[in-house]
This record gives structure tokens, C-alpha cells and sequence, in this order.
């Protein structure tokens, strides 16, 4: 058997399209809808992220204001811009691109964004709507799963899933969104004592470690759904995920590749979030709530 694979170029386009059109409708009542990214320092992934997400919002039309500081920044100076832009009626969607350089408190940086504009889904207060299902902004990686996951009609109520990973961005969030859709939810770390018992018995498993290749062919229960979040820039420069792609799928029913997976995804998601922002803040489809991951179609 060879796994049907997930393509998040193809699911991406279509996810945009439908946004572009939620834009559309904002911009011909005379909104637009506008991101702005805070970049800190000289980090080259970070740069090429932040330029990535800023293409983006080009492509769609949305605005997009580009925040660069050097390394020196204070983080009062940072702090003072975020304020600025809480209050900036342009601006609906704020995001600080991590990591923060090391004189930083990034907690307290990503704490000072306004929830309403905080589109990455990391204020406290997002991630406690999150767990408790009221409405607010999901993080971008794991909503984009959801929405790869819905787009393949994947079943999900009663469903065995596993996420391998429990940081605040990925794995947690991915778990909590995964129980919300009545799937019995495994979440696997670092300590966890036999991994490949837990990922044989996954309907559904989403790894998101950092740890090329932990999850190998013999690892995945026959037919399952396989979500590689991980990427790793290997010596070679190469991308590499968390999943051994091709022992993986030859066991798997459907799996995402790396790259191409669900990396185009977390930018989807990203527009998504700052054009219902953007609704949410004129009052157009406001009650519009995210307890199920959004329609692509
Ligand atoms: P973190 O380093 O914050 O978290 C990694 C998690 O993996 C931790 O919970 C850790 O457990 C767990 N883990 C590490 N080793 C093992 C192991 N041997 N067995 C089981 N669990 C293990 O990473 P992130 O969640 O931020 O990112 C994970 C990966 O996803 C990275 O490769 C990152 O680049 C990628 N990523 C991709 C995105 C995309 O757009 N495609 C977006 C965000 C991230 P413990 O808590 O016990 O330490």
C-alpha cells in the first residue's frame, strides 16, 4: 500500500481563495484588512519566516506593516510599539515573530498584544478559549492540521489520535483541538515511555518534536492518518521531518510530505486569522466562532 498524500500546497491554495474572498467583502465596504510583523534581530530562518508571511498578505491583498529592530532594541521600546498598534484601527492581526532575543521576556511581549488582534493564538487568553471552547484565535500550525484533517474528510469522532509533542504552539493546542472533535486524544513528550506503543494505536497522529525521523514505518498503525509538522534543516540544507517518509508511507493510509506539508498551511491560517479580525473588529460575521476548524470550500 502507498499512503494518499496530504498536499499542503494544493490545500493551501484553496483555503486563500476562500479568505481572498472574506478580504474582498471587507474591502469593497472600505476595510482592509492589515497584519503587522515585529521581527527582533538577525536570525535568517526568522528573517525569510517574517518576509514569507508578508509576501503573503501581498498576494492577498491584505496590508502589512514590517517591524524591524536590531538585536540592541530595548524591550520597553517594543513594548511601546506593540501598545501603538493595539490602538491602530489599521492593524488587526499583531505578530512578534519568536524567538526573542535572550535580554527579552517573551511572555510578557506576547502578553501585551490586545487579544483581539493576537492572530497567532498565543495570549493566555486565546489559549484559555482554546481549552475551554469559546470562540477566540487558534494557533496557526495545529488549525491548519484541523483543516488538512477536514479536507480529506478525515474521520475524527472516536478516533484514536496521537500527538507526539506538547509545546504551547503545536502539541497542546493540536490535542485540545483534536478533543474538541470528540477524538480520543493521546499526547506523547519527551518522557513518555514507549513511544511506538502509543503511535501503532493512532487513527490519527500528528508529530511535532524537532527530532528528525523519530517516527519510522513500523511505528504507524496500517492505514492511518500520518501529520509531519516537523522541520529540520539538515547539514545537507535539506528539510527533514519528524516522520521517515518513506518507510511511513508504505504503511500509512494518507500522510503529509516535508516540505510542502503543513508548513504552507500555518501562513494560510495566518491570513485567515487577520481577515476574521478584521470582520470581528467592523462587525461583519463577528459571531463568526472558530469551534470547528474553518470551511475551506
Ligand atoms: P518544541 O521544542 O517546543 O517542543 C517539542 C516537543 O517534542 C516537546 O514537547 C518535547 O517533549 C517533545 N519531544 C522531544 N523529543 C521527543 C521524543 N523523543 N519523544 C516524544 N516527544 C518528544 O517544538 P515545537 O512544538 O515548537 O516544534 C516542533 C517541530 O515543529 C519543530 O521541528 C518545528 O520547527 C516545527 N514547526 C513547524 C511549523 C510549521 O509551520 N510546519 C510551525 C511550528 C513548528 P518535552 O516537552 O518532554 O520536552
Amino acid at each position: 500500500m502507498t499512503a494518499t498524500l496530504i498536499d499542503g500546497v494544493a490545500i493551501s491554495r484553496v483555503t486563500r481563495e476562500s479568505w481572498r474572498i472574506r478580504a474582498d467583502a471587507l474591502k469593497s465596504r472600505g476595510f482592509t484588512p492589515g497584519l503587522a510583523v515585529i521581527i527582533v534581530g538577525e536570525n535568517a530562518a526568522s528573517k525569510l519566516y517574517v518576509r514569507n508571511k508578508v509576501k503573503a498578505c501581498g498576494e492577498m491583498g491584505l496590508h502589512s506593516e514590517l517591524i524591524e529592530y536590531p538585536d540592541s532594541v530595548s524591550q520597553a521600546d517594543v513594548l511601546a510599539k506593540v501598545e501603538a498598534l493595539n490602538g491602530d484601527p489599521s492593524i488587526h492581526g499583531i505578530l512578534v515573530q519568536l524567538p526573542l532575543p535572550k535580554h527579552f521576556d517573551a511572555e510578557r511581549v506576547l502578553e501585551s498584544i490586545a487579544p483581539s488582534k493576537d492572530v497567532d493564538g498565543f495570549h493566555v487568553e486565546n489559549a484559555g478559549a482554546l481549552a475551554t471552547g469559546l470562540p477566540g484565535f487558534w494557533p496557526c500550525t495545529p488549525h491548519g492540521v484541523m483543516v488538512m484533517l477536514d479536507y480529506h474528510k478525515v474521520p475524527l469522532q472516536g478516533a484514536e489520535a496521537v500527538v507526539v509533542g506538547r509545546s504551547n504552539i503545536v502539541g497542546k493546542p493540536q490535542a485540545l483541538m483534536l478533543l474538541a472533535r470528540d477524538a480520543t486524544v493521546t499526547i506523547c513528550t519527551s518522557k513518555t515511555r514507549d513511544l511506538a506503543f502509543h503511535t501503532r494505536r493512532a487513527d490519527v497522529l500528528v508529530v511535532a518534536t524537532g527530532r528528525p525521523k523519530i517516527v519510522t514505518g513500523e511505528m504507524i498503525k496500517p492505514g492511518g492518518v500520518v501529520i509531519d509538522v516537523g522541520i529540520t534543516r539538515m547539514p545537507d540544507g535539506k528539510l527533514c521531518g519528524d516522520v521517515d517518509f518513506e518507510s511511513a508511507r508504505l504503511v500509512a493510509g494518507m500522510i503529509t510530505p516535508v516540505p510542502g506539508g503543513v508548513g504552507p498551511m500555518t501562513i494560510s491560517m495566518l491570513l485567515a486569522n487577520t481577515v476574521l479580525s478584521a470582520e470581528r473588529s467592523t462587525g461583519g460575521r463577528a459571531s463568526v466562532t472558530q469551534l470547528r476548524a474553518v470551511p475551506v470550500v
